[in-house]
């Protein structure tokens, strides 16, 4: 099947790298011409494991191919999917220009029936507002389906998600599109992934709701984490105890620096926003937003518990990326952490093994190091941000030799306190004593 995937970032890479790997025929489109040359170079924009080989295997294979031009994308292609960004707007709504450009595009270039599908996360309704824009402009009498069909990859573990997902949701009131999509997801239809076959408005609803929930999880276990803090309950045996009740489950209830990313953030005021606009008020959803809010802002708090004034010290930041085996800095609580350590007058040296790049386009004055080590050198304080494996296993002998003070802020709880303050450090984590 020809298919054309618009947008060619985290999303609509890795979906035209997959789609290609199941036998269909891509072509992906970005504006962004630098970013196509890139890829064509073999050089991918982003980072994200496993991604480059997949690319160049299907490349090789003639599956796959980038372009600038969407007119002759759409024009050859039965499908397309739009893969483009809808970051926030002020008032937090989803900003729609660019899904807007897209569907300006389809119609310009709508030459026979095609299936127009959003991938990207789009407010409940804007499948109505696609085809509104499409029959407002297009200039043939072509018949076209328009279906909504969410993406819950995970940066880091993308094409694992997308290959093997939890479920696949297509939302289209289109018999025959519902079954030209079933037949794009051929291979997950053969291995009996479970398919939500829906109207296009709980389909996009869906992805809300699920992005709400898992924030809304990650916000109440940073609460009880804090209240254990002060407590002196151990928020990893509360976990546990709490994931043992098999309707609670114990996953996505890791206590953290607050829910960041390019998803989470934007999708929950998205949906608040959404309902502000029907009149509606999510109060539950507006509270997991301030606690978040509340949760970025405590970590200068926890760094103060070992380094009372900050003026003119240094802290040393591991991980800056909003979660591990992703170079994505778009909303990370680094940017936030970063922020409140230079305003109370320290300096912030950092390391991170793949967002230092990307990070660099947001922070000023931050001295980027060479490792773990070399971020540590001389610091007052050493504060885990980010959970990335390599930092699992720090040599605390070495830290001892190069930090100017011994003290680690573990916002992820990766170490277990009693290994830590053994070899000779004060330690703070989230809700542990
Ligand atoms: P991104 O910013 O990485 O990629 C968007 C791409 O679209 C960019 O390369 C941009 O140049 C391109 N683009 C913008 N306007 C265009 C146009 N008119 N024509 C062609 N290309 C254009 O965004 P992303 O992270 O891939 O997210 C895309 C969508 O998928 C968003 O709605 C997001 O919420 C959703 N989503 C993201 C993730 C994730 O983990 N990143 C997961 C699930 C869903």
């Amino acid at each position: 099947m020809h298919l054309a995937v618009i947008g060619t970032g985290y999303v609509g890479l890795v979906s035209g790298a997959c789609f290609a790997e199941f036998g269909n025929s891509v072509v992906c489109v970005d504006s962004d011409a630098a970013k196509i040359e890139q890829i064509k170079a073999g050089k991918l924009p982003i980072y994200e494991p496993g991604l480059d080989a997949l690319v160049a295997k299907n490349v090789r294979e003639g599956r796959l191919e980038f372009t600038t031009d969407i007119n002759s994308a759409i024009e050859r292609s039965l499908v397309v999917m739009l893969a483009v960004g809808t970051p926030s707007t002020t008032d937090g709504s989803a900003d729609m220009s660019q899904v807007e450009a897209v569907a300006l595009g389809i119609a310009r270039a709508l030459n026979g029936y095609k299936v127009v599908v959003t991938k990207s996360t789009v407010p409940v309704g804007a499948a109505g507002y696609i085809k509104r824009i499409i029959d407002e402009n297009k200039r043939s009498s072509c018949r076209y389906s328009v279906a909504s069909n969410p993406e819950f990859l995970r940066e880091g573990a993308a094409i694992n998600d997308f290959l093997r997902p939890d479920r696949v949701v297509i939302g289209c009131n289109d018999e025959e599109a519902i079954e030209i999509l079933k037949d794009l997801y051929r291979p997950l239809y053969l291995i009996e992934t479970p398919f939500v076959v829906t109207n296009p408005e709980s389909a996009e609803m869906i992805k809300y709701a699920s992005n709400a929930f898992l924030a809304t999880k990650i916000s109440f276990i940073n609460e009880i984490a804090n209240l254990c803090d002060r407590l002196g309950a151990d928020v990893h045996d509360v976990v546990k105890g709490m994931g043992m009740d098999n309707r609670i489950g114990g996953k996505f209830l890791h206590p953290g620096p607050g829910f960041g990313g390019s998803c989470f953030p934007k999708d929950v005021k998205a949906l608040a926003a959404i309902a502000r606009n029907v009149s509606y008020e999510m109060k539950l959803t507006e509270a997991v937003l301030a606690v978040n809010e509340r949760q970025m802002a405590s970590v200068i708090e926890r760094v103060r518990r070992a380094v009372p004034d900050l003026d003119g010290k240094t802290v040393a930041l591991l991980g800056l990326a909003f979660k591990p085996d992703t170079d994505d800095m778009r909303e990370a609580p680094a940017l936030r952490i970063i922020n409140d350590l230079q305003a109370a007058g320290a300096t912030v040296r950092a390391y991170d093994p793949a967002a230092m790049e990307a990070a660099r386009l947001f922070v000023a004055d931050v001295l980027f190091c060479e490792d773990e080590y070399d971020a540590a050198r001389d610091s007052d304080a050493l504060v885990i941000v980010t959970e990335w494996n390599q930092f699992r296993g720090l040599d605390f002998g070495r830290l001892k030799s190069v930090m100017r003070a011994l003290n680690v802020i573990d916002m992820r709880n990766i170490y277990e306190p009693k290994d830590v303050r053994e070899a000779g450090f004060t330690y703070i984590s989230m809700g542990r004593l």
